[in-house]
């Protein structure tokens, strides 16, 4: 077994493995755990798996006075099964009573298996996927603006233009995966009618890097991070707007960090964008008459902190009956969809999916919102399997919908 590499880990993260009190209190609140009730995804059994690790390498009492005793590949294997089998949700951090900053200390301990070479293989054809056509599904690159094709009009801004205001990044999900293609659809749609100067990458849109990076392989996004900011910057837009979630919090924090550098223009989330328009009243908007609840998207919510934007779009809808679920905000439950767990184990992530579905079936609402492809891709798959007459929409889609002409 090759020996660990500690520089995958900050010094607070180090520290952090010896904060772990074992209190427990993460397990409670661990949606894959619940689900399957497998020790090695506590996000207690992790860190003191690895911290067992690392002080059988590096000291310790016992390791200075027994010598080293390399980790065996069964419990590397055990441990890399619960590192994956998470959806990075960071629910487990927000409950934590030392705070214990656990999301990140995932993706580091992911970047130390990769290393090991002990990680689901699929992560591998995401990596080939990504290299060789810039998205995740493995379709052309040429192909990123398929979602347009049937569009009635298709507006200059996706039809290509040298220059713009805004950008719109579509994302992988939406712009590959047909349950989504109406979030970009809905979106053009709104920038066309509201007279925004608008323009997408098109086939220069590559992977914004977020899936590699939590597959815990970052080192493959640095040409990813370098294209995208190129392509930004030569269409002399002020803003980026990001339907997706994770794209927006990779674009805001991970961009900048890694090129050293300010990018030059904002970067907000499709929520963030639509509240703008509305209290500027640059869109107006016409009601509707179905209740609806609203499913925080775990990037949005407990990564970006983007809890009040979304909930503000829906209360702006004239006559909108709004029901809360009972877990949300930085208590929200996953969809399951996150964490690229959908690579590694699809019955975990349908298990989750049900869990959050029942949680909206109790408050009776007709419509589930979100505000993130992915979730919009998960919870729909599960209305589907469960035969629950609940619709999905990205809130996206129902501004769009009820937007006046
Ligand atoms: S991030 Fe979510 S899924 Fe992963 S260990 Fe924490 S609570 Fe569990
Ligand atoms: S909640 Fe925090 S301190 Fe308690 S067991 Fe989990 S990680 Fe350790």
């Amino acid at each position: 077994m090759p020996e660990l590499d500690l520089s995958h880990f900050s010094f607070k993260q180090l520290m952090e493995l010896d904060a772990c009190t074992r209190c427990g209190e993460c397990v409670k609140w661990c949606p894959t755990f619940t689900e399957v009730e497998r020790d090695e995804i506590t996000p207690l059994d992790k860190i003191h798996t690895f911290g067992g690790f690392a002080k059988s390498q590096y000291g310790g009492f016992l390791a200075r006075l027994f010598g080293y005793r390399p980790p065996t590949e069964e419990s590397v294997a055990r441990w890399s099964k619960g590192t994956y089998d998470c959806t990075l949700c960071g629910r487990c951090a927000v409950v934590c009573p030392v705070h214990i900053d656990t999301r990140p200390l995932w993706i580091a301990m992911r970047e130390q298996l990769v290393d090991m070479g002990t990680y689901p293989q699929v992560m591998d054809s995401l990596r080939e996927n990504v290299g060789a056509n810039y998205n995740i599904s493995g379709d052309p690159a040429e192909d990123r603006l398929i979602w347009s094709q049937n569009l009635e009009v298709v507006p200059e801004g996706v039809r290509g233009k040298e220059q713009a205001e805004v950008v719109y990044f579509i994302g992988c999900t939406a712009s590959f995966y047909p349950m989504t293609y109406v979030i970009p659809q809905a979106f053009v749609h709104i920038l066309e009618k509201t007279g925004v100067d608008f323009a997408t990458m098109g086939p220069e849109e590559w992977c914004c890097g977020f899936p590699l990076i939590i597959a815990g392989m970052s080192e493959a996004t640095r040409a990813l991070i370098a294209h995208n900011v190129a392509a930004v910057r030569e269409l002399e837009a002020k803003t980026l707007v990001a339907a997706c979630p994770s794209c927006f919090h990779t674009w805001e924090h991970t961009y900048p960090e890694v090129l050293g550098e300010p990018l030059g223009f904002e970067v907000k989330h499709t929520t963030q964008y639509l509240e703008e328009l509305i209290t500027d009243g640059r869109i107006k908007l016409g009601s509707f008459d179905r209740p609806v609840t609203y499913h925080d998207p775990c990037d949005l919510g407990r990564t970006g902190g983007i809890y009040d934007a979304p909930r503000n779009v829906i209360r702006a809808i004239p006559g909108i009956e709004f029901r809360e679920m009972a877990e949300i905000r930085e208590y929200a439950l996953c969809c399951g969809g996150g964490g690229d767990v959908e690579m590694a184990d699809r019955d975990l992530v349908a298990a989750v999916s049900k869990r959050r579905l029942e949680q909206a079936q109790a408050t009776e609402a007709q419509v589930i919102l979100s505000a993130c492809q992915q979730c919009k891709r998960t919870l729909t798959t599960a209305t589907r399997r469960e035969k629950v007459r609940m619709r999905v929409l990205d809130l996206v889609e129902l501004v769009d919908r009820v937007l006046e002409e």
